[in-house]
């Protein structure tokens, strides 16, 4: 089967826009196979951590790696081949494009050659083509998305084009699920069915997921481990029944 992922790790990640610190020395390490919560008021700098680790914002000092790999500072069309997929907080589909066109784009960074090549016919293009398509499908099917497979992804419901930016990130087949907010903007029946599938992300595909959330409530019933930050800084790092109960959390959620 499946070899468990390597460690993401970030140490002492410090990443400045000009005299701010928007990420202020944090450290954590994303277990293997495990579902990591990076939480923290408005402004914590849990976008920039985000954004640190799939290489959008250089690191002004410190390191993150991917088991042998180093990431920091890695432009971010290369994270992805390295095992890191993405889903973003504000939806980036092509509403005109099919489910599956959508689904496929994530496939690009495994295909040989790229998309050019594809407008080859050659048989051999054919095939591989084939086979990226069916595991496409394979990937819609298990996030409950196959009977839209070709409709226009901008027809969908807020929750299934959500699960359509899931499904364009898990096409990459990657080591790491980065996840930015993925309970923004849904209603509370959205959010308990986006908890139940990260944990069969976890559970079946057997990836690790990293979450930057502000809702406190989703990461507590789906998180293994939370890093919670304030102002740039980690203020907590534990299982989330010990950082629900700490002190410094609490306040920095009630803004004390
Ligand atoms: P969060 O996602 O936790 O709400 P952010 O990471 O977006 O927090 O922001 C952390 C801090 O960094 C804030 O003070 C914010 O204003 C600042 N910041 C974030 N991105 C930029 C940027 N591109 N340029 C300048 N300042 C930024
Ligand atoms: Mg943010």
């Amino acid at each position: 089967e499946r070899t468990p992922p390597p460690p993401l790790i970030l140490e002492n990640a410090t990443v400045r826009f000009g005299g701010i610190v928007a990420l202020n020395d944090v450290s954590f390490t994303v277990e293997p196979g495990t579902i990591h919560a990076v939480i923290g008021p408005n402004g914590a700098g849990k976008s920039t951590c985000f954004n640190a680790i799939t290489g959008v914002y250089k690191l002004a000092s410190g390191k993150i790696t991917l088991g042998d790999t180093v990431l920091s500072n890695t432009p971010p069309h290369k994270i992805a081949r390295l095992g890191l997929g993405r889903a973003f907080q504000n939806l980036a589909l092509s509403g005109t494009s099919t489910v599956l066109d959508n689904v496929m784009l994530g496939r690009h960074s495994l295909m040989k050659g790229g998309f050019a090549s594809y407008g080859l016919r050659l048989p051999w293009v054919i095939k591989t083509e084939n086979r990226h398509l069916q595991r496409a499908a394979e990937i819609c099917d298990f996030l409950g998305i196959s009977q839209h497979l070709h409709k226009p992804a901008g027809l969908l419901s807020y929750g299934d084009q959500k699960r359509v930016d899931i499904a364009r990130a898990l096409a990459s087949e990657p080591k790491v699920l980065m996840l930015d907010e993925p309970a923004a903007g849904m209603n509370s029946t959205e959010t308990a069915e986006i908890a139940q599938l990260i944990h069969d992300v976890r559970d079946e595909l057997r990836i690790s997921i990293l979450l930057v959330e502000h809702d406190m409530s989703l990461v507590m019933d789906v998180a293994d481990h939370v890093t919670v930050l304030d102002f740039g800084k980690r203020i907590a790092d534990d299982v989330p029944s010990a950082v629900q109960k700490d002190p410094a959390v609490i306040r920095a959620y009630l803004g004390a």
